[in-house]
Formats: C-alpha cells, structure tokens, sequence
C-alpha cells in the first residue's frame, strides 16, 4: 500500500475509523484532493464532521468547482470523505 510522506494512509474501505472504540486523544489527520477528478458533486463537503472541505469558486478546467481543503487543522483523518468521493478522489492519512 503507498504511504505518505506522514502518517499512515486510511483509505476509503480499508479501515473504519468512525465507529466505536475511536481514540480519546485527537487525532491530526491530513487529506488530498485529486482535483483532476474532483466533479464538484459537494458530497465531501457535506459529509465531513470538521468543515474542513470546501468548493473553489472558480471553475477548473473541466468546468467543475472543485473540492479543497480549507482548514486543513481540523481534520481528524476519520476518511468519511474518502469513502463518501463517488470519484475516489481523495486520499486521507491520520497520525
Ligand atoms: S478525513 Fe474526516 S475530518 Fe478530514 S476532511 Fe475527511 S471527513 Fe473531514
Ligand atoms: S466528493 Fe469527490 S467528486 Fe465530490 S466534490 Fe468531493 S472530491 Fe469532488
């Protein structure tokens, strides 16, 4: 499995991190967005518990407002976004 540069990688399906037995202490995750195949459909933004997510307002190339993140601090890695992404386009590790 490809890691990144920190932290191990929580990808969507692999590993459930938003259920019970989830850790007191917080967790500090981090996400990228594959912007290439973002289409806009805002149901990361919906979906994320933090409000780290957010849609440019300007059109990519594609004509799509992509998804980006905002406040990336906030993440806590729980991947829901991932799982969520209908264009598996984001990736997500947590600490
Ligand atoms: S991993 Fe969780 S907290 Fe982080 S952006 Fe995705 S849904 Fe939000
Ligand atoms: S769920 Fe996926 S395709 Fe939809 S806006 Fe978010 S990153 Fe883009």
């Amino acid at each position: 499995m490809k890691t990144g540069s920190k932290g191990r990688k929580v990808n969507a399906g692999i590993e459930d991190n938003t259920g019970a037995g989830r850790a007191k202490s917080r967790r500090q995750g981090k996400i990228r967005i594959r912007t290439e195949l973002c289409k806009g459909c805002k149901y990361c933004v919906i979906s994320c518990p933090k409000g780290v997510i957010e849609l440019n307002k300007e059109l990519n190339t594609s004509g799509f407002y992509t998804a980006y993140a905002l406040r990336m601090e906030d993440c806590s890695g729980c991947a829901i976004c991932a799982k969520m992404c209908p264009e598996v386009a984001i990736e997500v590790w947590a600490d």
